[in-house]
């Protein structure tokens, strides 16, 4: 066990082909007349915002501000088998046959590019080659920094910035060849995660837990309710917050629910869909980066009681790219083994330090 890595990056160039330009000419039909329509009634001009620069601004911190016990790693392309573990065959076909095109593939403004069907597989290949890396003990945890993202992606649809759902091909796949029995997964994006949710409804060997903004906000799923069906009743799990929810509620939310799920559960592997857009940059939310941290502090915890530290970050949303890269920044840093902060509510120590500075202005009584 002695090479066994801390914490290793999985990261492959081919991610940043997906990149379409709504200012190119698109595949005509109806979806392309619809949603031009949509955008040219927008009072700005409309950018394409799942684009590149979010893993150039990732990876462009982490090279300025690297932190010591981080490895990297390539990613590898995804095959039909692994993909088709959790979607539809017509689905796989559909998609792949727009690998030169630009199109829209839903009315919420999933498009591809030429290069996306390739960045696509390589984004699920690669959280495939995290999870085997963790399964395999060559490093305790990993961070699969991929896109295009996955969690809406549902077994026949492609829709909120996804294509194939990435967490549940690394899902499916540990269980399918790893060995894994019980695999966890928690979904911290601020969206909720319909498309794993759907993929693993009916599913007992897979934990979904989810903490998103509450219905009507993106997607619309995600009700207290939804709790799976079947066999799988019992282990979908969702936690609908109210917009502008912060760092205390997300704890309380890890200490009240995800710590005892996870313990009833006792999965041989946890994966978290790590999403970056509940900081208030993103303007849905309030988390911090400290509030990112002592999540991914609860998650390693959790993993290193039931799993040997099995743990892995698969990346989802975070459309800042300042917030972006210093949310996984600050996620790495505690998975490397830095100091947890406390969660906290923003504003509370500089008032106290204000009030201090200002104390003395109150009072006519000379206090010195
Ligand atoms: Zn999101």
């Amino acid at each position: 066990m002695t090479d066994r890595k801390v914490v290793t990056v999985f990261y492959d160039e081919r991610v940043l082909k997906h990149f379409p330009d709504v200012n190119t000419a698109f595949l005509p039909g109806r979806l392309d007349k619809r949603i031009r329509t949509i955008l040219s009634g927008l009072a700005v001009q409309w950018k394409y915002p799942e684009h590149p620069g979010r893993l150039q601004a990732v990876m462009e911190l982490l090279n300025r501000e690297p932190i010591p016990d981080v490895a990297f790693a390539p990613g590898q392309a995804a095959t039909r088998e692994q993909l088709a573990r959790v979607h539809t065959m017509s689905f796989l076909d559909d998609i792949f046959s727009l690998r030169d095109d630009s199109a829209w593939l839903d009315v919420d403004t999933t498009a591809v590019s030429p290069g996306s069907v390739e960045a696509a597989e390589v984004a699920a290949g690669t959280a495939i080659a995290a999870v085997e890396a963790v399964m395999a003990g060559q490093t305790e945890s990993a961070f699969a920094l991929v896109r295009p993202p996955g969690h809406h992606a549902e077994p026949a649809r492609a829709r909120g910035f996804c294509l194939f759902n990435n967490v549940a091909v690394a899902a499916a796949h540990a269980k399918a060849v790893l060995g894994c029995k019980r695999v966890l997964i928690l979904d911290w994006d601020v969206h909720h995660g319909n498309g794993t949710q759907d993929i693993f409804w009916a599913d007992p060997d897979v934990m979904f837990i989810d903490l998103h903004r509450a219905a009507p906000f993106y997607p619309g799923t995600g009700a207290l309710d939804d709790i799976g069906a079947g066999r799988g009743e019992g282990t979908t799990v969702n936690v609908p917050l109210p917009g502008g929810a912060g760092d205390m509620a997300y704890f309380h939310a890890m200490q009240e629910i995800v710590v005892p799920a996870t313990e009833y559960f006792n999965p041989d592997l946890i994966l978290v869909s790590a999403g970056f857009d509940a900081h208030w940059f993103d303007l849905a939310m309030n988390v911090s980066y400290e509030g990112f941290a002592a999540m991914a502090s609860v998650m390693q915890s959790l993993a290193r009681r039931h799993c040997d530290g099995r743990l892995v970050c698969v990346l989802e949303g975070g459309y800042n790219t300042e917030s972006l890269s210093h949310g996984v920044h600050s996620v790495l840093k505690v998975l490397a083994g830095g100091s947890v902060p406390d969660p906290k509510v923003c504003g509370m120590e500089e008032v106290d330090r204000a009030a201090e500075f200002h104390r003395g202005a109150f009072t006519d009584e000379d206090t010195g």
